[in-house]
């Protein structure tokens, strides 16, 4: 439940109590802490996952286009998609940027960098932090999220991919709304590395990482081409048999996903002993965006603990990755 004890450094940010780790999934074969993990809250499905979940499932039985509609092309059915798509943007990301950083409704509490995200400052576009990441988010990253699944829908409705159905393949077809959030964890490692191969970084990823202190828009705030790699997760759907809903998912975990991970926050609490609190955020990410070299996937899956580039947020752990080279603070 939370955080026991609540710790911060000098400077007034908050760090965690213990060396980060990778799930238990990984890490023991006693099945009750796997289970625990699965359910429990904060876990794998609690509370986030589940959350998104419904989101995804619900607009897709009330506010979607159906496969017959969707069969041929026209601006009412993809507008519709599109649409859906920025409202659910704004009310997530607006919803964590606005309770955070606008009303600051819990202080500095939990907070990885207790630094103001930047305003009146010609590093960004518009000299604003968040003005330059919003747009990036609303702009590219959800019309490149809304061209895949436009794609998608329409393929469906064509009849061109394996599709399966809950009635068909009951088993998998549940089963597939959970492997696929470890799909992408998985496909962000390896994309994200490639997208720290230096003209790849210099050109696009770069723009990511102008935020080195993070907000919730700072999640899709993406240079087009890494919006293109990003959710290019979705691909997979070419091969594997999968229903619309499979895909509506997929990208909308990958969309909504970020801005929790980004939010600058560990938690969502009132108190510091971390009771009642609403765990997001990433922390094993906050240190990529402030060492850059390191913890490239997700705790989720280990790849980062496999490849030496897990950074467990100690000063041995850095030391171990980088030598002595970056543990300025
Ligand atoms: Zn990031
Ligand atoms: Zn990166």
């Amino acid at each position: 439940m939370g955080t026991n004890k609540y710790n911060i450094d000098k400077k007034g940010n908050w760090i965690p109590n213990e060396p980060l780790k990778p799930v238990p999934l990984f890490t023991t074969s006693k099945p009750f802490e796997i289970l625990k993990w699965i359910f429990g809250w904060p876990g794998y499905l609690f509370p986030w996952l589940s959350i998104y979940l419904a989101m995804a499932v619900i607009t897709y039985l009330f506010f979607y286009p159906s496969l017959n509609e969707t069969v041929n092309y026209n601006i009412s059915w993809t507008s519709q998609i599109f649409f859906k798509n920025l409202i659910i943007i704004l009310i997530v990301f607006g919803g964590f940027h606005t309770y955070l950083h606008t009303f600051e409704a819990q202080g500095d509490d939990y907070r990885y960098n207790i630094k103001k995200l930047q305003t009146n400052n010609n590093f960004w576009l518009f000299k604003n932090q968040t003005i330059e990441n919003i747009f990036w988010t609303c702009v590219s990253g959800c019309l490149v999220w809304t061209l895949y699944e436009i794609l998608f829908i329409w393929m469906y409705s064509n009849n061109m991919l394996s599709t399966i159905s809950f009635q068909s393949n009951p088993v998998y077809y549940c089963l597939l709304f959970f492997l696929i959030p470890i799909w992408q964890v998985s496909y962000f490692y390896f994309s994200h590395r490639l997208t720290h191969w230096k003209p790849l970084y210099k050109w696009v990823h770069y723009l990511h990482h102008k935020n080195v202190n993070t907000g919730p828009w700072s999640g899709l705030s993406m240079h087009p081409v890494e919006h293109i790699i990003y959710f290019g997760t979705c691909l997979i759907h070419l091969v594997i048999p999968s229903d619309p809903l499979h895909v509506v998912w997929h990208l909308m975990f990958n969309g909504l996903a970020p801005a929790a991970g980004h939010s600058g926050y560990n938690e969502i609490s009132n108190k510091k002993d971390g009771d009642n609190s609403l765990p997001h955020a990433s922390y094993f990410h906050y240190l990529h965006h402030k060492y850059f070299e390191c913890n490239y996937g997700e705790l989720l899956f280990p790849f980062d603990k496999w490849f030496g580039t897990f950074h467990d947020g100690t000063k041995e752990s850095g030391e171990k990755i980088f030598g002595t080279r970056k543990l300025k603070e």
